[in-house]
């Protein structure tokens, strides 16, 4: 072995090798046929790029798929890509854009043939980031959703929709983006704050002199062409008169009521609202309600339409000013104010989102939902934390009507054929004539599904779905789904009921959402904020086994800021354990492992080892993975390399045979045990063990082994002796020869050259003791303290009487 461990080269190298001996594959190392996991990585964009939330992702995901497969689980983690609707189209456009075209100057046909040249030749690179990361997924398993068998899916599934009568047409208010023409979703859009001028008109009473009137306020001048009311909230005294009453919206002068609605904000502005159901989603739901008309005065390019008369074609802001001029003459602006406010922007393009009432196809909640809330609500599906599974509750209990259409090039087309009679034929196979009247004469509807539609399919669909095929039936349903939390109700929540919907099975048992990894300085990471952190960089210069490691430990239920301390503290554990292989190897010579313990502590370290493999048992089943990278920093650090290996050194050294096989027995036990977090330099030091054959990665996961539990704590007494040594040079008087022996080999107290008082090291102890007791005498403190800080306090007490107990103090 090299006397020192470098990542690089090592870790390259393994990739190459568990891939090409088809480790990562489906089934591989399966001892317990009957046993499959399953996670399926959740599919990122085509076009991007690794970041910091999927590497964490990622390597929780491999922790666990890896720590099933040495269990002997037939295990799959199936990856593969979205084909990310508009975050595609726009970076085509943008190429496009470098030529002087747009989408409409090459056509529809050939832009999408452009899209796939763009994919051959530039997409495709988070497999490749994740492989370097050392993930265990299949990658020959590769799927994309515009694959054509994907493409049948999702066909499948809207036919299915449809058939159930659950697709309908509507006029609503959505999110559109006038840049990319397109209704968006509300992830895909950023709210942004910007400065706006609040200004308050006065709406004249139609039956007034022109003086009374109400006044409302507004930021969008432009809209108030799409007037059809004024709402005041019913509580309201100071309009409980006005109510019925009609008013005159200033430039159209359109006679419109005044009327009352729980939803009007009483406390904003002057507490009277303008009602522009199609340009707004409050309004928009109020002239639902109040069976209000709909006029759209702004177009899908975000210009004034025909609708806006004389105003037509101009943008809004001069639309808006043109209107206020005209109130202004008339003496009806009363105020303008300085306004910040957040408003949304299209997270691609960054226009200004408008809320546009238009014509989508929608998909009906309230039948597919149930069988996901019954499953939720009995948790055959849990979410971890907790906090999350009552969200995913609530949210779908809450779930609007799904708005699966866009106005795309790049996507799974509507499968919607209309003829001249206005015939729908809706069916997967491209039809050769009106299932109705018979004509050939067809068109399809040119939009497109909302990407999510295709991604609610991703673990079913991935395995050959609507086909009914034997990877089907051996891995669905799945087990884990892990994610962040933001696409609980775009993802996870729609695989849930599609699952339901056409398996009849939820798709995974469990999801774990994960930590959102904060920049160093507590800020969102984001590339245009310039706070983003590429993972390729610690990887590059830490190697994978620490960022893996330093994520993992890192991480929580919470949002976490990014730390290269936890990844320096990966590479030193990496290190450690590679000099105390080389120290055991280098004196093993041709012996093979065999646990033969004649000392202390070498029943002690088994013992230790045995219990550390059921804390990572117990806390990787409960998805506690920064707990659990704890847990194997202190077994391999404090444990393994500075007790065990220091306490045995003198008998290896003696070329002691039966010293030796216990060393290599344990080192193969702890090597089994971290290989899940640290993959590659494990699986290094696992191929220099003597007459090794066989790959770690499928070697087996270390059985239980209670015979030394006993000896889990024989070392209690020597590592106290050696806590108070090393802080006050004190030496307690030890029981045994073993104890004092330990003692010796580890802590070399002839080095300290320190002489301890041991009187004042008792008066320390006696005064720490007096003032712990009296804090948790405190009642106050032990009821209003955090329980951890009580605890602490607790242990350092018990610590600090076993101190004094072995002191003879
Ligand atoms: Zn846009
Ligand atoms: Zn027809």
């Amino acid at each position: 072995m090299d006397p020192l461990y470098t990542p690089e080269g090592v870790e390259a190298r393994w990739q190459d090798t568990w891939e090409a001996e088809g480790l990562y594959a489906a089934g591989a190392g399966a001892r317990r046929e009957e046993t499959t996991f399953v996670i399926c990585v959740p599919p990122p964009n085509v076009t991007g790029d690794l970041h910091m939330g999927h590497a964490l992702n990622g390597s929780l995901q491999d922790i666990l798929v890896r720590w099933h497969r040495m269990r002997g689980y037939d295990t799959l983690w199936q990856p593969g890509y979205d084909h990310a609707g508009i975050a595609t189209q726009n970076v085509v456009e943008k190429e496009l854009a470098k030529e002087g075209l747009t989408r409409h100057d090459v056509g529809r046909t050939a832009f999408v043939e452009r899209t796939w040249e763009w994919l051959e030749t530039t997409g495709r690179t988070i497999m490749g980031q994740f492989r370097r990361l050392g993930a265990s997924l299949d990658y020959s398993r590769e799927r994309f959703t515009m694959d054509d068998d994907y493409v049948r899916a999702v066909m499948t599934f809207f036919v299915r929709l449809w058939d159930n009568g659950w697709i309908y047409r509507a006029n609503r208010i959505v999110n559109w983006c006038p840049y990319h023409q397109t209704a968006i979703s509300d992830l895909e859009v950023e709210h942004v704050d910007v400065d706006d001028t609040l200004i308050t008109i006065r709406y004249p009473f139609a039956d007034g002199d022109g003086r009374d009137g109400i006044s409302v306020a507004t930021v969008r001048p432009a809209t108030i062409l799409g007037d059809v009311a004024v709402a005041v909230h019913p509580d309201d005294e100071r309009y409980a008169a006005s109510i019925g009453r009609e008013v005159v919206v200033p430039y159209i002068e359109r006679r419109v009521s005044v009327i009352s609605d729980s939803r009007v904000d009483p406390e904003f502005g002057t507490g009277a609202v303008k009602v522009t159901p199609g340009h707004d989603a409050m309004d928009f739901d109020i002239g639902r309600d109040h069976d209000l008309p709909e006029p759209i005065v702004i177009g899908p390019d975000g210009l004034m339409n025909e609708a806006a008369g004389d105003l037509a074609g101009l943008a809004q802001k001069d639309a808006g000013g043109r209107v206020l001029a005209w109130a202004e003459e008339r003496g009806l602006v009363e105020k303008r104010e300085h306004y910040r406010h957040a408003v949304g922007a299209c997270e691609r393009c960054h226009s200004r989102i408008e809320p546009l009432v238009s014509l989508q196809w929608w998909c009906a909640m309230e039948e597919l939902a149930k069988p996901a809330l019954e499953a939720l609500r009995e948790r055959r599906v849990r979410y971890h934390p907790e906090s999350q599974h009552r969200f995913a509750i609530a949210s779908l209990e809450h779930a609007p009507d799904w708005c699966i259409s866009r106005q795309l090039w790049w996507g799974h087309q509507l499968p919607i054929w209309y003829c001249a009679d206005g015939h729908l034929t809706v069916q997967v196979e491209e039809p050769s004539a009106c299932t109705e009247c018979a004509s050939s004469e067809l068109t399809r509807d040119p939009d497109v599904l909302d990407t999510w539609f295709s991604s609610a399919l991703w673990p079913f669909a991935t395995l050959g779905w609507p086909a009914e095929t034997p990877e089907l039936a051996r891995y669905y349903p799945g087990n884990v789904s892990s994610t962040a939390r933001e696409i609980i109700r775009l993802w996870e929540n729609r695989m849930i009921f599609s699952g339901l919907e056409l398996r009849g099975e939820v798709p995974f048992t469990d999801v774990i959402i994960h930590s959102t990894v904060l920049a160093a300085d507590g800020r969102r990471m984001s590339k245009s904020l310039g706070t983003g952190l590429d993972p390729m960089e610690p990887i590059e210069e830490y190697g994978a086994d620490a960022t893996r490691y330093g994520l993992l430990k890192n991480s929580s239920t919470q949002d976490v800021r990014y730390s290269i301390g936890a990844i320096e503290e990966g590479r030193k554990l990496a290190n450690k354990l590679w000099n105390v292989s080389r120290l055991i190897l280098q004196r093993a010579h041709s012996i093979g492992p065999e646990a033969v313990p004649r000392d202390l502590e070498e029943r002690w370290i088994l013992a230790r080892i045995d219990s550390a493999r059921a804390e990572l048992e117990d806390g990787w089943a409960r998805f506690a993975f920064a707990s659990s990278t704890d847990v194997l920093y202190h077994l391999t650090f404090d444990d393994f390399c500075d007790w065990y290996a220091e306490a045995i050194k003198p008998r290896l050294y003696e070329d002691d045979p039966d010293a030796a096989a216990t060393a290599l027995a344990a080192l193969e036990r702890l090597l089994a045990l971290l290989h899940p977090v640290m993959p590659h330099v494990t699986e290094e030091i696992w191929s220099q063990l003597p007459a090794r054959e066989t790959r770690l990665i499928v070697a087996p996961w270390p059985e239980p082994d209670a015979r030394f539990a006993a000896d889990a704590g024989a070392l209690d007494r020597v590592q106290e002796a050696a806590q108070i040594f090393r802080r006050s040079g004190v030496e307690v008087e030890l029981d045994t020869d073993d104890e004092r022996r330990i003692f010796r080999a580890v802590v070399r107290p002839e080095r300290a050259h320190v002489d301890g008082n041991r009187d004042a090291e008792i008066e320390r102890l006696r005064k720490e003791v007096a003032r712990g007791e009296g804090m948790l005498a405190n009642e106050r403190f032990v009821q209003n303290a955090p329980a951890e800080v009580v605890d602490a306090e607790r242990e350092k007490l018990e610590r600090y009487l076993r101190e004094l107990a072995a002191l003879g103090g």
